[in-house]
Parts: C-alpha cells; structure tokens; sequence
C-alpha cells in the first residue's frame, strides 16, 4: 500500500475539519465607521504592509488548488480597494472554484453590480442595519442610507442569484427594526440574516455587553408575526436558517456565543496584511506575506505554507462579551 500522502493533501486539520471556504480581506480601510466594528479615529495599514491584488490572486489559487471551493472577498469595505474589480475577474477564471462572493457595505455597489456579475459572482452579501436615514446615519457613523439601497437596487437589477442581507441587532439601537428588516427582505425575495455581535477590539462608547441581542430572542420577535420552520439548508458559512411559512423567506442566525459553530468549521482568513488567520476569536496565524515576499509569484512554497498552518488550527473560539475583549484587532482588520 502507498502510504505517501498525496502531492497536494486535502486541507484537514487536527480535529478532522476540512477547510474549503476562505475570506479574503482586500483592504482594512473603508467609507463606514459601524459603532460596532470600529472606533471614529481610525489608524490604516500603509500601503507597503498591504498585499497587492496580485499577491491576493495567488493566495486565492494556492487555496482552490488544495481544495478550497468558496471565496469571499470581504474587508474593510472590500469595493473601496482600487482595481479590485482585476481581482474579482482573475479569481473568477480559477478551475475548481464553486462560489466566488462577497460582503459589502452596499455604498459603493451602485457602481460595481454589473461588473461583479460580470466577473463571476453570483451571490452577494450587503449589510444593512437600519431602514431609517437618521438612525442608518448613527450606527455607520458616515454612511447614506440612500446610497446603500441604490447599490441594493442595481444589485437586483443586475441579476444576482441570491442577495442576502446582514444585521447586526444591538439593544436600544435597532433591535426594535428586526421585523421591518424581515419584511424589507420579503417583499424582494432576499435572504436576511442576524448577526451576534463578536467582541473583537475595544470600541470607545460602546458596550456589547448590553447592546448584543442573541438569536433567541431576534427569532421570538419574529415568531410574534411569522411562523419559522425549521430547515437544514445552508449556505457553506457559519450561518444556520429558518425559513417563514407565510413568505418563504430564508432568515439566517449567526450565533457564537448562543449556539457555537466551531464544531463543523471549514473555514480560515487571510488578512489584508496577508495573515493567514485560523479562527476568527483567536490569534493563531501565519504570515503568508513572509512567504510571497521572500518566493515572489511562485505558488509551491505558499501552498505548503497553507498546509502547515492547519496543524495549529484551534478548536474554536472563546468569546465572552463579559470581559474585556482579547483580541485588538476590529472586524474590519479581521475580515469579517
Ligand atoms: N464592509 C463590509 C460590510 O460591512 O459588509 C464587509 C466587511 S464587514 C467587517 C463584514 C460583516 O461583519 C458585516 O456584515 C458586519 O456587520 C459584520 N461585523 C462587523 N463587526 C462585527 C462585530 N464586532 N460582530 C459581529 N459582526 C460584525
Ligand atoms: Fe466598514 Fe463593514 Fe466595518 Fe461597517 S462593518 S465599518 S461597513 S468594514
């Protein structure tokens, strides 16, 4: 019996996981300052510490050709990073990758809808946590509300297959617009999927202890209008769905601290500085950046890094939002 393994192995970690999804940040800076993923001062990243878009391409084929099936370019505010729309269309042209995706904002999708689609993507992620101006206004601090459902329009109009909308429900904030969120989706066939708030960096002003609303309780409020039936479909992330009888509607539920995932995780991250980060609550890295910068443009050393790296995969998360946050980095450092 051959007992070599393979030349290109699966990416299974320690606990038997097999990692098939990866989010790709293509930038920590971005056109919102959400109360809850950022402070109002922020310091970036300078350009030198930044993958270029072509070091971001050879990432995302060194992981499709160990297996990897799903991207997600997220950030930051993924569609302020220049030229990002070349990098949507190399990894669109990759063979062995299912879903090429992303999460955005919406500020800047009017623009881009067509172009995304164009270049491969078929379903997209916008987050949207409010429906009124004002309060749109508070929560991102700089953000146009009408600019966000323009993008949502012109996603629509430019025929994505699904389009799903993500919340962030905080207490007191707009916990009270869950159902109009609900309905908003309804009424144009999206999916709308709530967010627990993750403790991820210190935020000056803002408590998460007493602004996180878990799932629990954003599914009561929604079961005071609709009936949720349960359903086993997923979307390949961590989210898990019900879906309304009366409408149809696919409503999603992240939920680490209410219901941990860690157990079926399939996926890691890759920071904008190039960190290949191995759970989104802890600090176990490597520094793909190293490896691109001292083998430029070759794909061998950095697909043996990637499978190194899943020997220090760690079992899962430990957020607790009663303490103070471990972790400095924000979401938007992160790749959210
Ligand atoms: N800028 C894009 C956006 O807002 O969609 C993409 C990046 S953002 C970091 C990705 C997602 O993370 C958004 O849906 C946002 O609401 C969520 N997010 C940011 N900070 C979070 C936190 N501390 N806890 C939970 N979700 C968070
Ligand atoms: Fe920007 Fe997204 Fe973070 Fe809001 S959640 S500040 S839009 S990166």
């Amino acid at each position: 019996m051959d007992t070599r393994a393979p030349a290109n192995p699966p990416l299974i970690d320690r606990f038997g996981r097999h990692v098939t999804y990866v989010r790709l940040s293509v930038t920590d800076r971005c056109d919102f300052r959400c109360v809850y993923c950022m402070n109002e001062q922020m310091t970036f990243l300078p350009k030198a510490r930044i993958l270029t878009l072509e070091e971001m391409a050879l990432i995302g084929r060194a992981f499709v050709e160990l297996g990897v099936t799903k991207l997600r370019i997220t950030g930051g505010e993924p569609l302020v990073r220049q030229n990002v729309l070349s990098l949507f269309a190399e990894l669109g042209k990759l063979p062995g990758l299912k879903e090429l995706t992303l999460t955005t904002n919406g500020s800047q999708l009017a623009r881009h809808a067509a172009a995304l689609r164009e270049a491969g993507v078929r379903r997209i992620n916008v987050s949207l946590d409010s429906l009124r101006p004002e309060r749109f206004r508070a929560i991102s601090r700089v953000g146009s509300l009408d600019k966000v459902l323009e993008g949502i329009e012109a996603a629509r109009r430019a025929g994505f297959e699904a389009i799903k909308l993500n919340a962030v429900p905080m207490r007191g904030i707009n916990d009270d617009e869950i159902l109009d969120l609900v309905e908003f989706a309804a009424e144009r066939d999206f999916t709308v999927c709530f967010i627990e708030e993750m403790p991820l960096g210190e935020i000056e002003g803002h408590d998460r202890r007493t602004s996180c609303v878990p799932s629990d309780e954003v599914r009561a409020r929604i079961s005071e209008r609709y009936t949720l039936l349960p359903t086993v479909e997923r979307t390949g992330g961590p989210a898990r769905y019900e879906r309304i009888a009366e409408t149809g509607t696919l409503v999603g539920f992240i939920s680490p601290h209410s219901h941990n995932f860690c157990d079926s995780c399939n996926r890691v991250r890759v920071t904008t500085e190039g960190r290949l980060l191995l759970c989104l609550g802890q600090e176990h890295s490597v520094d793909l950046r190293r490896v691109l910068r001292t083998h430029p443009g070759e794909l061998e050393p950095l697909k043996e890094a990637i499978v190194a790296a899943m020997a220090i995969k760690p079992k899962g998360h430990e957020f607790d939002l009663t303490a103070k946050p471990v972790l400095f980095r924000h979401m938007n450092a992160t790749g959210g």
